[in-house]
């Protein structure tokens, strides 16, 4: 089996409630949204494999992939993207020698059924100027997935909710309460370089019905990967 990725790297985790912990990513191409602050490489012809110092053709094997997780000293693995839902039977036939981090947009419940058994779900919850197409349908989908993926005494999930400067808090503040019942808490992620005031007005209204924080994209602040 094989899967397009664009890179596999160690770094630390960023963003989120791990924030922090050293993982190995592993970075798949593809994405089924269109954010207008996306920053990451969503297609690439080769995968850059900074472990091993090594580039390869796309697709690339999962004997190739599986090999990387074994020897890596690292906390999890970050599942990231774009979007690694769409690689999901590529990640379920993988072997979880280390506990799996998925980072997902949460639009693919079909997808999300096939990965119950990650060991952490960072889900995101997009806003309406995140500027995504037929929103009212990603919000339902959103919905299906954190229900499908939600916290459990086995696999923690949060909701990332990236914020600019000016969004609809009472929108966000209404899709949160449909989300509260499945995630351990909300992560608020101001769009690097937003001001911050909305955002702390909105975690002072959701801090009612759940645990809100406030937490930066910390490795951006800190110049790495
Ligand atoms: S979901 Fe993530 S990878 Fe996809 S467009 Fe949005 S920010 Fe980019």
């Amino acid at each position: 089996m094989n899967a397009r990725i664009s890179e596999i790297f160690e770094s630390i985790q960023g963003e989120g409630i791990l924030v922090g912990v050293r993982q190995l990513f592993i970075r798949f191409c593809g994405c089924n949204l269109n954010c207008y602050y996306c920053d990451t490489l969503k297609e690439s012809e080769f995968c850059v494999d900074h472990v091993n110092g090594r580039t390869s053709k796309n697709p690339v094997s999962l004997e190739y992939v599986q090999k990387i997780i074994d020897s890596a000293r690292v906390h999890s693995i970050s599942l990231t993207g774009g979007e690694p839902m769409l690689h999901a039977e590529f990640i379920r036939s993988l072997q979880k020698t280390k506990p799996f981090y998925l980072e997902s947009n949460m639009g693919l419940p079909e997808k999300a059924k096939k990965l119950k058994f990650v060991d952490y779900v960072a889900g995101d919850l997009k806003v309406r100027e995140s500027k995504n197409a037929d929103y009212e349908d990603l919000l339902e989908r959103t919905f299906e997935s954190f229900k499908i993926l939600r916290n459990t005494r086995k696999r923690r999930t949060f909701c990332k909710i990236v914020l600019p400067s000016d969004f609809n808090a009472e929108e966000v503040l209404n899709s949160a309460m449909q989300i509260k019942d499945y995630v351990e808490c909300f992560v608020l992620q101001p769009v690097f370089g937003s001001r911050l005031e909305n955002i702390f007005k909105l975690q002072s209204k959701m801090i009612e019905f759940g645990d809100t924080r406030v937490i930066p994209q910390v490795h951006k602040f800190l110049g790495v990967r």
